[in-house]
């Protein structure tokens, strides 16, 4: 099959987020220029605003000034928003809201860090992280120095993937068997 590096794909959050779910991932999306369509599911797991709103007042308290649905454009013209960025005098903590609960949601922590990384890196320190998933908080630490090293090399990693001809090293799992890029993926063609 002929691929297709796609111009529009930087390294970002989502990517990353994907990255750490399965490295193959990225590279189908960039190589093929595929993403995969909105699920039924997927719709069902989307959360209004004023749902977000009330799930931070809940974790966080109603002290804090709250950004929610909060965009940012940045140097290169890619945008990032996050579901909500609470601040106070002390700190700012970037919000990730999930409508249900997951056993296993590293992918979706980096995906928090790589927002943390970005804003920081453009100037609006972020200084915590919090993920929520059914209204509970599941993840909720500092955003340290060493996490913005590991983002970076993260970012350096998922740049090799993406402009690499080769795809990158990944192992069949039980994850391929509801994966929607299993249709593109070199591991299984
Ligand atoms: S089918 Fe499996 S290896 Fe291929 S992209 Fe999906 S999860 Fe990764």
């Amino acid at each position: 099959m002929v691929y297709q590096l796609s111009q529009s794909y930087s390294p970002c959050p989502w990517l990353l987020k994907e990255y750490i779910y399965c490295p193959m991932i990225p590279w189908i999306i960039t190589h093929y220029n595929v993403v995969e369509p909105v699920t039924v599911s997927m719709e069902d797991g989307q959360v209004d605003i004023d749902y977000k709103r009330s799930v931070v007042e809940e974790a966080l308290g109603s002290t804090n000034h709250v950004d929610y649905e909060k965009r940012f454009t940045l140097e290169n013209g890619s945008t990032i928003t996050v579901d909500a960025l609470a601040s106070s005098r002390r700190e700012r903590v970037v919000v990730e809201i999930k409508r249900y609960r997951r056993k296993h949601y590293r992918h979706q922590v980096t995906q928090l860090k790589g927002y943390a990384y970005l804003l920081t890196k453009h100037g609006i320190p972020v200084h915590k992280l919090v993920l929520i998933q059914d209204r509970k908080v599941v993840y909720s630490k500092r955003f340290e120095e060493i996490d913005l090293e590991t983002v970076a090399d993260l970012l350096k990693d998922l740049e090799r993937v993406i402009n690499s001809d080769k795809p990158p090293k990944a192992y069949r799992s039980r994850k391929c068997i509801s994966c929607w890029y299993r249709r593109y993926c070199p591991l299984w063609s």
